[in-house]
């Protein structure tokens, strides 16, 4: 039986509770909010309110989707997981390419040093640093995924990468969340990894909602086993929540609810703390009844809140 592993332990996977499986509590300032301002979450105690306000309206856990050297920030994490009660199960691997700048580690180090480092954080703690120089500083707090980002390029880069997280979830028994990317090619990405060994139903595509308009695509990665994560809600400069509700109503009537899992991606311009307008509650209190006004019955609705994650964030060999 695996165990889903988050910053405070390795939890039976029954005991989850309610849980965002695609969220940013946390990021540090330097490259990624240069890029993009909302993407600076730095004020502990306004990420906790959130957190609190989340755990109020019903909220258990939330994956923190920010992978190592890009912004992580692991002792926060933990933090805020004992404070707020929420489980946080977090990330290591790697985001898009645009969030380095070019003397990162990430363009320097080789496969093998790569998987090396993912698998030390699932397996016995994460790394507090890494963002400027390579990571040193050990703490006690263990990822529970692999983070990945799917972009249109795929280059010796991007190849190098997608190898290590493949090799470090094979090793692990963690499993792989993709960021994908508008123009990317998921289906090629599951055909790489399986080439490598990894089995499908550990691999988990992120922002397919926005970023794959073809139905058939999320079809066909489900049928291999993969599951879909969906957290295109309350963001009308991608589509309406009744959108968002028809594309989960029909990959749910299309016999694919077991493979479907939802958050909302927040940043900083969404959480209400930091004086954004959505807020983590928005799923429990105002998008679940949507959903059920849509057609998807309240018990299979909460499989993609319950039953899914504890299902697919599980990893499946005991830590330390
Ligand atoms: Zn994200």
């Amino acid at each position: 039986m695996g165990r889903v592993v988050t910053v405070q332990g390795a939890l039976a996977p029954e005991t989850l509770g309610f849980c965002h499986s695609h969220e940013h509590l946390w990021i540090n300032p330097g490259r990624s909010a240069h890029v993009n301002p909302a993407l600076r979450i730095d004020d502990e105690e306004k990420s906790l309110a959130e957190l609190i306000d989340f755990r109020q309206a019903g909220g258990r856990a939330v994956v923190d989707a920010q992978p190592v050297g890009c912004g992580r920030n692991a002792p926060a994490l933990g933090r805020l997981s004992a404070r707020s009660g929420v489980h946080i199960v977090a990330a290591t691997g790697f985001h898009k390419m645009c969030f380095y700048p070019k003397e990162h580690w990430v363009f320097s180090w080789d496969e093998a040093q790569l998987t090396a480092l993912y698998a030390h954080e699932l397996r016995f703690g994460m790394y507090a640093d890494g963002d400027a120089s390579p990571p040193a500083l050990r703490c006690g707090h263990r990822a529970g995924v692999i983070k990945t980002a799917l972009d249109t390029a795929w280059t010796a880069q991007t190849r190098k990468l997608f190898a290590a997280a493949g090799a470090a979830a094979r090793e692990t028994g963690a499993p792989l969340m993709v960021h994908v990317e508008r123009g990317s090619d998921p289906e090629g990405l599951a055909d790489f990894w399986e080439a490598r060994g990894v089995d499908p139903a550990r691999m988990i595509f992120c922002h397919m909602d926005r970023a794959v308009d073809d139905p058939a695509v999320h079809r066909r990665l489900c049928r291999r086993g993969a599951a879909m994560e969906y957290d295109t809600v309350a963001r009308g400069k991608y589509h309406s929540d009744a959108r968002e509700a028809e594309i989960v109503a029909g990959m749910t009537a299309a016999g694919f609810g077991g493979q479907i899992l939802m958050g909302l991606d927040v940043t900083r311009a969404r959480m209400v703390r930091y004086g954004g307008t959505v807020g983590l509650p928005y799923i429990l209190k105002t998008f679940l009844p949507l959903l059920h006004r849509a057609g998807v019955p309240a018990e299979t609705a909460a499989r993609f809140f319950t039953e899914n994650p504890a299902r697919l964030l599980q990893t499946h060999t005991p830590g330390p």
